[in-house]
């Protein structure tokens, strides 16, 4: 275990030093391609095969995921992101000019991006790097000075970022700050211009209750229960596999992973069975029990490990039917893929967040039956749709609510940066991603510019066919 001494004056010192108004006004002052150049070192320094082996022994040892996975879902999610904002950033840059209403002849209006200005990002330990680098990169990308507060929890993770980041960037423009709850506490009374928050729920209010102090805006990227519902037209094999992936990928401790599955009656038993045989052939290649697979990431921590076991005993005890290959132990924090059958809706495990490779199966007959379960729940980050059948897709499009959706697909939504990602409500307020973030970390400053004409004519004494024109005018 990494012993960690959090210096809670550092929050006061760094706030103070980067608020300095020069350093606010010289980020603001950035050209694009300046800002590319920044975001470009972060490039370099990730695409340095010693530092990519030091993030994979810190990810090893944070939460014994494989260097391959680090590729895949810290390090390619940033590649692919940075490619699209260095052939983007110009054009969103620019102002954007907007039609003017006739009633208001001479007047040219368009809107402006300003940086925020001082933007507070705090991240969660799941994707520890990338949860930090990538809210980073966009605020840098939108002119923004920025305080990182990776997790604590995956601390050789938040080390890892912290070197990278003092080696890059001189800490009037970026530092970050390591810490637990009081470090987190004391940077929230900060006046921030924007809060970035990704974690739970839970925290995300106490984040928005304290950014409603300052009166500063949040941007909150939250969790939930994200249903997966497959209906009866599909292919289960290559299904059950899909979801099978989506849900194991870093030990189902995803925001957007599939939280339990809405399977068709007539389907629950050969998706059962086409998962259970996924599993073997992908975690038990060499048959010596997933346990010893390398590609098995574990459960954080022994309290997380602590939170899911407790999740599914009591389920079990009030009648689930849990069905995995191997057991549960809690002193190497493994957690082996687990289905849960005959759940219902009043256990505590389908009125949480998971969070961990375990997964509740629901049914039902009809398709119109699937809206009312999920809304029983609070709106969902990610919702999954695997269906051949379009009437049923539209049906489930019309009759839910997600933060995003992904149909045939799982997981991958967050790779397209032209799509916002982000929750709905309970899973998450604002929208990120792309343009998408480089608006929430901006201003959007509203100018309007007199060419010609003036208001005179409008000015009292009035004369009353000077506003009968501009009633007709109103309406053109
Ligand atoms: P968390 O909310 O416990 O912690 C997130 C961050 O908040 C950490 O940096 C932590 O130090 C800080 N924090 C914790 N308690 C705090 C408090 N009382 N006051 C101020 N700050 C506090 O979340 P987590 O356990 O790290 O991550 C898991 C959660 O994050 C899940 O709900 C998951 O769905 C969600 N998540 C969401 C996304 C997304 O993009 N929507 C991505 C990843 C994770």
């Amino acid at each position: 275990m990494i012993e960690q001494q959090y210096d809670i004056k550092e929050v006061e010192r760094i706030f103070k030093l980067q608020r300095e108004p020069a350093n606010l006004q010289a980020m603001k002052d950035t050209s694009a391609k300046e800002r590319i150049d920044r975001i470009a070192k972060i490039e370099r320094y990730i695409l340095d095969p010693a530092n990519q082996e030091a993030l994979a022994k810190a990810m090893w040892y944070d939460l014994r995921k494989s260097k391959e996975e680090t590729l895949a879902t810290e390090i390619i999610p940033i590649l692919t992101l940075l490619v699209h904002i260095k052939r983007k950033l110009k054009s969103w840059m620019r102002p954007h000019k907007v039609g003017t209403p006739l009633a208001l002849t001479g007047i040219s209006s368009y809107i402006r991006y300003e940086p925020k200005g001082h933007v507070l990002l705090i991240a969660p330990w799941n994707y520890p790097f990338q949860l930090s680098i990538i809210p980073l990169i966009h605020a840098i990308a939108a002119g923004n000075v920025a305080i990182v507060k990776p997790s604590e929890i995956s601390a050789a993770t938040s080390a890892f970022t912290k070197k990278m980041i003092q080696e890059l960037f001189p800490e009037e423009e970026v530092a970050v700050i390591e810490g637990d709850v009081p470090v987190a506490t004391a940077l929230l009374e900060k006046p921030f211009h924007h809060i970035f928050f990704t974690g739970s729920p839970a925290v995300g209010k106490i984040v928005m209750a304290a950014a409603a102090k300052n009166l500063t805006s949040v941007t909150l990227e939250l969790g939930g229960k994200s249903p997966c519902v497959i209906d009866e037209t599909v292919d289960i094999k290559n299904v059950a596999g899909q979801v099978a992936w989506g849900k194991l990928l870093n030990n189902g401790q995803t925001c957007i992973a599939p939280d339990y599955l809405l399977v068709h009656k007539s389907k629950k038993q050969a998706f059962i069975d086409a998962f259970q045989e996924w599993v073997q052939k992908h975690y038990n290649h060499n048959g010596e029990g997933i346990r010893q697979s390398p590609y098995y990431t574990r459960i954080i921590n022994e309290r997380n490990f602590a939170r899911v076991q407790g999740l599914v005993d009591e389920a079990v005890s009030a009648g689930a039917q849990l069905i995995s290959a191997e057991a549960f132990d809690e002193s190497d924090k493994f957690i082996p893929p687990c289905l849960l059958d005959q759940v219902d809706m009043d256990m505590r495990i389908m009125q949480e967040e998971i969070f961990g490779p375990v997964l509740p199966i629901l049914t039902f007959d009809r398709i119109e039956e699937v809206p009312a379960i999920i809304d029983r729940l609070p709106k969902p980050l990610a919702m999954y749709i695997m269906s051949k059948k379009r009437h049923h897709q539209q049906y489930l499009l019309d009759h839910s609510t997600a933060g995003g959706t992904a149909i045939n697909e799982l997981m991958i939504t967050t790779l397209n940066p032209e799509l916002p990602f982000g929750g709905v409500n309970n899973s998450g307020i604002g929208k990120s991603n792309g343009k998408h973030s480089f608006i929430e970390f901006s201003n959007e400053r509203g100018v309007m510019q007199r060419r010609f004409l003036d208001l005179k004519m409008i000015f009292p004494p009035y004369k009353t066919t000077i506003f009968e024109w501009m009633m007709r005018a109103a309406r053109w």
